[in-house]
């Protein structure tokens, strides 16, 4: 985007005519390191309580250079400089009112439909999940509170890391349903879906219902703390079959921590039950490689190997070719450990980044720059170690998330967040 807006592509070469260069959102913060030589500022955290005091300073700051303005802007709280290095806290969201889309475009991803934000962070504590981990506490919106004006007869995309979690999803989508309108959701656990959610689902139009085991075994779940039984993913495909849903999609993660082939397997075993009892339903299975995270307690962890990512995902497409209605999809492993490489690095990734950004070839740029693939994302980090990510304070302390990590190695698992009581990780005590 840079080079073809004719913009310096590193932060130090732009001059006074060139544009700050403002980046946000979870994928570009939760380790804003690599693209800390492209971007001049970050915003870390929720835009809200950050964006009028940024706007504020940029229009009040016109007559300064572009060096005092990068300066006076890594002063704001939620802010992080790259040029001006200083430890930056993730900035926090405290109202209940959603973001509502308000441009619809029929070629845009999603159409007509109006997306509403109905949560922000997730309260299910899954080990593996940055979203969980840099957005807490869970915070409801109210719904239906940002759409006063509108009449619920239009599409609606409902956001939220677990939509049927918020305690008043289900009314508010029986209530789209019931003045003729329909809806899509952007994610739901399979513990909350029942007969009710199912019938609902079925009469809004979704023709998939997708749920995310992550893993094929208990165990595996246990050490991911997301502890979905066996019994519970094949009493929920009943039910999908059951509302006439047509297709029924999991999605599984290879790569785990203290994952065996044996785990692997029972991907397949579970979809061969599901299969056997539902021949007539269509079943997607979905594979990822799963890279450990920053913020995560497997951020210390090191990666799987690519031979062992090729062998486990053969394991499970081999497995289910043979059942027709069957179909197999997901991210082939070879190039996970470039997801692996940006999620973990550091600044010394800029010219590997630039070089990529020119070829369109990751691999090459990789090999030609020599990043020291072992040293950023194959070797187990110690406790103590300083991490590429540890200059944003995520409002989640490090000590819970080591004892996170040992409590997933040894396969306990610590189940979701408890709002009223708890204070483990620390996100609730410092956004109250
Ligand atoms: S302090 Fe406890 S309840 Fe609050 S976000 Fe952290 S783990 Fe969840």
């Amino acid at each position: 985007m840079l080079q073809m807006a004719h913009i310096p592509t590193r932060s130090s070469e732009r001059t006074e005519s060139h544009p700050i260069i403002i980046a946000g959102g979870p994928c570009a913060t939760f380790n804003p390191e690599p693209m800390a030589e492209f971007i001049d500022a970050f915003v870390v955290g929720d835009a809200e309580p950050v964006l009028p005091g940024l706007i504020d300073l940029l229009r009040d700051t016109t007559e300064n250079t572009r060096d005092q303005r990068l300066r006076s802007m890594s002063e704001l709280a939620g802010v992080y400089v790259p040029h001006y290095p200083r430890d930056v806290t993730r900035a926090v969201y405290k109202d209940d009112t959603g973001a509502v889309s308000d441009i619809l475009a029929e070629d845009a991803e999603f159409g007509k439909a109006r997306l509403v934000e109905i949560a922000r962070g997730c309260g299910r504590r899954c080990r593996f999940c940055v979203a969980g981990h840099i957005g807490r506490p869970v915070r409801w919106m109210q719904l239906g509170k940002s759409q006063e004006d509108r009449d619920n007869s239009e599409r609606q995309g409902l956001v939220g890391a677990a939509v049927f979690d918020h305690p008043d999803a289900v009314d508010y989508c029986s209530s789209i349903y019931a003045h003729g309108g329909t809806f899509t959701l952007s994610s739901i656990r399979l513990e909350t879906l029942n007969d009710n959610t199912c019938e609902l689902l079925k009469s809004a139009g979704v023709r998939t219902i997708t749920i995310a085991p992550e893993a094929g075994s208990e165990r595996l779940r246990k050490v991911l703390n997301k502890e979905v039984s066996n019994e519970l993913i094949l009493s929920t495909a009943d039910m999908v079959s059951n509302a006439g849903v047509p297709k029924f999609r999991m999605y599984f993660m290879i790569g785990l921590p203290t994952e065996t082939d044996a785990d692997v397997e029972e991907i397949v075993h579970l979809t061969e039950m599901i299969y056997k009892s539902h021949p007539e339903m269509k079943i997607g299975i979905s594979v990822s490689s799963f890279v450990p995270k920053p913020f995560t307690p497997f951020q210390w962890h090191p990666m799987e190997s690519p031979q062992t990512l090729k062998r486990r995902y053969a394991i499970v497409r081999n497995g289910v070719s043979g059942m027709r209605n069957v179909e197999f999809g997901g991210e082939s492993p070879r190039l996970a450990y470039v997801q692996g490489l940006l999620a973990r690095g550091d600044r010394d990734f800029a010219g590997m980044i630039e070089s990529a950004a020119i070829s369109g070839d990751y691999t090459s740029a990789i090999r030609e720059t020599g990043i020291d693939l072992q040293k950023y994302i194959y070797r187990q980090r110690t406790e103590d170690e300083y991490l590429p990510w540890d200059i944003i304070d995520m409002r989640i302390s490090k000590e819970y998330l080591w004892r996170e990590y040992q409590m997933a190695i040894q396969g306990i698992p610590s189940g979701p967040c408890k709002l009223e009581s708890c204070r483990a990780c620390g996100a609730c005590s410092e956004t109250e």
